[in-house]
């Protein structure tokens, strides 16, 4: 007879967190769209979640002029907004400055300006970078972001971040409906809940402006029900070991710690 010997759970350090939490769940929506305020803040107070906002620099108040996305033309949140939401809790990071995508040519633009861009619209520091697009922006992003003033860049990498993570690559996960094809799924409330939990990390989802009933686009956005869906499995299932954080608090603690 064969018996297994169980693999040991990893050490969690309960010194990672703050007041002896085990891991750590963030949320950010990418663009920040008006209609966060309608459907998505009422579960933030219910939950207890602090959101936040990945911000085009040049789209603060307006309705958004990206050609091409689905979200074109959807009212972007404006500064009175945005203080509203930061008064209880919420970030921002900057999102680029018009959405292209990113490249050594365009870098000093859509990166670097674009922190300044946004700071002054907002009155407010801006210290985290979100890549659009797609993962393809990271490279000519990254080589100039230190020097821009950002402490963190936030990719699209689906996986659970640790106090380890490099801060200039940290993964968000997916909070959508469903993958593109051909990797079909069903939505998963759970999605690396007890991974998080396991190693003491920290989630940060991702999605854009969940809706009721359906999703504006099932792989980029959850709808609302999925999303307190999402929210209630967090608190059930973390109860006190979960830190439920905004990503600026996050990273400030972890350059405190390091
Ligand atoms: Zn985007």
């Amino acid at each position: 007879m064969v018996s297994a010997k169980p693999l040991r759970r990893p050490q969690v350090s309960q010194m990672n967190w703050p007041d002896g939490k085990r891991w750590v769940y963030s949320i950010t929506y990418d663009e920040g769209c008006q209609e966060l305020l309608n459907h998505a803040l009422p579960l933030h107070r219910k939950y207890g979640v602090p959101g936040h906002v990945a911000l085009v620099a040049s789209q603060i108040g307006v309705p958004r002029n990206v050609p091409g996305s689905s979200y074109d033309g959807w009212m972007i949140l404006s500064r009175e907004e945005i203080d509203m939401l930061c008064a209880e809790g919420w970030g921002v990071s900057c999102h680029s400055m018009t959405h292209a995508s990113t490249t050594d040519a365009n870098a000093e633009y859509e990166v670097v300006e674009a922190r300044k861009v946004l700071e002054e619209a907002l009155g407010r520091p801006v210290t985290m970078y979100c890549v659009p697009g797609s993962n393809e922006c990271y490279p000519a992003a990254l080589k100039v972001a230190e020097r821009a003033g950002y402490k963190a860049i936030m990719t699209i990498t689906d996986m659970v971040n640790t106090p380890e993570t490099d801060l200039l690559a940290l993964g968000r996960v997916p909070l959508h409906t469903q993958y593109p094809p051909p990797f079909y799924s069903a939505y998963d409330p759970y999605k690396r809940i007890h991974q998080a939990m396991d190693l003491g990390g920290w989630i940060i989802d991702y999605c854009h402006c969940p809706m009721p009933d359906k999703a504006v686009h099932p792989w980029k956005d959850c709808t609302l029900a999925e999303l307190e869906e999402r929210f209630a499995t967090v608190c059930r299932v973390g109860g006190d070991e979960v830190w439920l954080a905004e990503p600026n608090d996050v990273v400030a603690h972890l350059l405190e710690n390091r």
